[in-house]
């Protein structure tokens, strides 16, 4: 086993290894700091967030520059502002015993003048987003006449954040480049165009597959509706209270939409995508780590910036396209050695995807039962349970406030006070959950069963007369357009002109959504609730989730209460 010391790193970089508590190379930095201290050519290295990549390449790149020279000679570009800061982070952490050094960050979302004011300080390292670079290039700032060396971090993603011809601009105008290192998630042509244009006889280093194996996560998936989605997170939510994780969606609009569902019920959560400017999502990253919000919802690309090492949990709400996005987004936990769970929400449809992900992962998914009320219940109580066993009260808590506790409830027994003591805490949750319903997928069939309780009867403008003559076709077509079982709709009625149908209470609202948007033979589908429609009898329709009214919800989460079980002490 390589050890830090026995590379040819310098003294102070050792050092500074060592204070971090680094104690062996990760595999990509045992790779690729032997090759860049003995030869600094050309080289591409396939690593993801959480190998340890920015060392790899950072330890080297600090070894070389000429630290009595006080002009830019190594310059790293990254996708993100994130990212930006972060290498900056790392830099300034390796570089700690390194006198003279400077390293400067420069990105877009802030005002340029500060980072202007900083280049004037010479660095010799600069860390820099393409397109501000340029803009400071323009304002004559830096001068990149002396750059030696360029690392291109995560290259894939610069591409994908059309940042190809800045990047053709600037290896065009690194006159004295000597060394271009490139480093990306994923290979393909477009990176490969890169460094067949800019790069001489590079070698390749990759520990993508590695990585992707990482036997410390717990690979979940829970299988449900597609419907119940939502209410799928916010029972997974329910049922890990001591959650510190990322909630992945797919779209920027879902990352704000579900975060704002969330927060309204009182879950400490908050979106982070690429629409909100740079000043939000700052705020947002020093939110959740300062641990005030137990989960950030994200955006694929987003999430690429977040640099914490104790994720306990990524939730995907939906699976990604790209099986190789999954392995991104459940690097994000089990980091530095620790264990993580990666949880995915899938429709019986994405099993297959699963399948096709478990083969490039090489590991086992597990199929999870979604937790039913009274599991969530004993899970939140066991987890009070040993929040009041780790508790470690202030000294002075016991001398300001003890006796007036004991005065009050001396002639009460310990158990009584117990008891109510949990029934505080938990009284909201078993509110909610005790007649929670069931989520996972397949249970609709003996749903008809037990009553029409949660059912809603809606009504749509097809009837006979556009084809739907039978309630078995009408069925066909509303299950095809909307992709749910066709179990889910009952007790239809087809008209002329109309038809009349009832179905499960969450699954009314996402009929409703779906098919108002869509057509038939040119005529637009209308979907309304049946007792707002004469002439229909059985309009026998409950209360559903759907229904609430804003603040009619408990809350499972309160705001600095008993629940926020993620605020620093
Ligand atoms: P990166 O993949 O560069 O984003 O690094 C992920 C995290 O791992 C960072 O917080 C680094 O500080 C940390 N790290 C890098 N190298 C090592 C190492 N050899 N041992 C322990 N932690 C490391």
């Amino acid at each position: 086993m390589i050890s830090f010391s026995s590379l040819s790193l310098r003294e102070e970089l050792i050092q500074a290894v060592a204070d971090l508590g680094f104690e062996t190379p990760t595999p990509i930095q045992q790779k690729v700091i032997p090759h860049l201290l003995a030869d600094p050519t050309d080289i591409i290295g396939l690593a993801q967030t959480g190998t340890g990549k920015t060392a790899a390449f950072g330890l080297p790149l600090l070894h070389h520059v000429d630290i009595d020279r006080k002009e830019v000679q190594a310059l790293v570009l990254s996708p993100t502002r994130e990212l930006c800061m972060q290498i900056q982070v790392e830099f300034k952490k390796y570089g700690m015993h390194l006198h003279g050094l400077k390293t400067t960050a420069v990105y877009g979302g802030v005002p340029i003048g500060g980072q202007i004011r900083e280049l004037k300080h010479h660095p010799q390292v600069v860390v820099a987003t393409p397109g501000r670079l340029i803009d400071l290039l323009e304002r004559k700032a830096l001068s990149l006449e002396n750059v030696q060396y360029i690392v291109l971090d995560e290259a894939d993603e610069m591409l994908n954040m059309g940042f190809r011809d800045d990047i053709n601009f600037l290896l065009k105008n690194t006159p004295n480049r000597q060394y271009t290192w490139l480093f990306s998630a994923t290979m393909n042509n477009d990176v490969r165009g890169i460094a067949k244009r800019f790069m001489t006889q590079w070698k390749e280093y990759s520990v993508t597959r590695e990585n992707a194996t990482n036997e410390n996560i717990d690979h979940q998936y829970y299988v449900t509706q597609r419907h119940l989605r939502f209410e799928t997170l916010q029972r997974l939510l329910d049922f890990t209270p001591g959650i510190y994780g990322i909630i992945f969606t797919r779209t920027k609009q879902d990352c704000q939409d579900i975060a704002e569902k969330l927060m309204k019920q009182g879950y400490q959560v908050s979106p982070l995508h690429g629409d909100m400017d740079q000043k939000m999502r700052s705020k947002v990253m020093e939110r959740f780590k300062n641990r005030s919000l137990q989960a950030i919802v994200a955006t694929d690309v987003a999430a690429r910036g977040i640099d914490v090492n104790d994720i306990t949990h990524v939730i995907n709400y939906e699976l990604p396209d790209d099986p190789e996005v999954y392995t991104h987004r459940s690097g994000r936990t089990a980091r530095a050695g620790k264990s993580g769970i990666c949880m995915s929400i899938v429709s019986t449809k994405e099993i297959s995807t699963i399948r096709q992900i478990e083969r490039l992962v090489k590991q086992h998914f597990n199929k999870c039962d979604i937790p039913d009320g009274a599991e969530v219940v004993r899970k939140r109580l066991f987890y009070y349970l040993d929040q009041i066993e780790s508790a470690k009260p202030q000294k002075d808590f016991a001398q300001v406030y003890l006796s007036t506790i004991h005065e009050r409830f001396e002639a009460m027994e310990k158990d009584e006070l117990i008891k109510r003591l949990m029934w505080i805490q938990l009284k909201d949750t078993i509110d909610i959950y005790q007649s929670a319903e069931d989520l996972n997928a397949g249970y609709e069939q003996s749903s008809k069963d037990r009553g029409d309780r949660n059912n809603v009867r809606l009504f749509m403008n097809l009837g006979t007369k556009d084809g739907m003559d039978s309630p078995e076709k009408l069925v066909r077509f509303i299950a095809e357009a909307t992709d749910l079982d066709p179990n889910l709709i009952f007790r239809v009625t087809v008209r002329e002109m109309s038809s009349f149908f009832n179905v499960k209470g969450n699954a009314a609202e996402f009929i409703r959504e779906t098919l108002s948007q869509k057509k038939f033979k040119g005529r637009k589908i209308r979907i309304d609730d049946a007792d707002q429609k004469p002439n229909d009898k059985g309009r026998d329709r409950s209360r559903s989730a759907s229904d609430r009214k804003p603040g009619e919800f408990k809350p499972r989460f309160n705001k600095g209460g008993s629940h926020n079980v993620n605020k620093k002490h």
